[in-house]
């Protein structure tokens, strides 16, 4: 596969794009990136597997992966489970070089509650890291509206944390547009929405959010922490090939 990167107009494309329905946004990254982009989903929340319903319209041969932290709660290999059934696919579980007792011996217990960043550093950044270094682009389920640090989210831009380009076709909805579209499509869901959670992650780190909290309340609720470590950074939007 030839990358398309150095030919690539990104601000262009990314201003081209703002506004544009996801089903658009898909279509221009599987097109432009044919063969050389991937989908990542948590299973943790409704954007993910409105874009997997999309993006599976589009081409199903498009990779699809998760990052298999080990912690995940049972209702989200169940959800797993169904999306696999669903549309004859078997998402990739990217996992860490470390198991958790190899973290435990290297790092003490529990690392996650006493430097969630290492732990999310070792069981997330690091092998989305190694596993993305075969493509030139990735495709997220940011929102805009999911949180503060994430309110500027472009549709298209340069990913500096991972070195390629980031989709983000579902920026500019909202969390009642994708539960409508996941409504209309009678898509799955993770089983712990109906339990209060909203943004689900790994089980030592994730809680149910109190009415009137914003949907990422529940995720590192004990600490100061509020991204793991795979958006934390605000991507640039110069060109890909600069
Ligand atoms: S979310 Fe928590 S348990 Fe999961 S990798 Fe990050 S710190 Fe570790």
């Amino acid at each position: 596969m030839v990358t398309v990167l150095p030919r690539l107009d990104l601000p262009a494309s990314a201003a081209a794009l703002e506004g544009a329905a996801p089903q658009a946004v898909v279509r221009w990254a599987l097109e432009t990136f044919r063969g050389r982009v991937a989908l990542a989903c948590s299973f943790g929340g409704p954007t993910g597997l409105a874009i997997i319903d999309i993006v599976m319209r589009v081409d199903s041969r498009t990779p699809v992966y998760y990052l298999d932290t080990g912690l995940l709660f049972p209702q989200t290999h169940d959800l797993i489970a169904r999306v696999e059934r669903r549309y004859g696919i078997v998402p990739r579980a990217v996992a860490p070089s470390l198991s958790l007792a190899e973290q435990a011996e290297r790092f003490g217990e529990a690392l996650w509650a006493r430097d969630p960043d290492r732990c999310c550093a070792l069981r997330k950044v690091e092998p989305q890291r190694a596993f993305l270094r075969e493509y030139d682009a990735w495709i997220t389920g940011l929102r805009r509206d999911q949180a503060p640090t994430r309110n500027a989210t472009p549709v298209a831009a340069w990913d500096d944390e991972f070195g390629l380009v980031k989709i983000s076709p579902f920026a500019t909805w909202t969390e009642s547009d994708v539960w409508r579209y996941i409504a209309d499509q009678r898509l799955s869901v993770n089983a712990l929405h109906a339990e209060g959670y909203a943004s689900i992650g790994c089980m030592p780190c994730t809680r149910p959010i109190r009415p009137g909290e914003d949907l990422r309340a529940g995720r590192w609720s004990d600490s100061g922490k509020i991204e793991c470590g795979l958006h934390a950074r605000k991507p640039g939007t110069g060109s890909a090939a600069s």
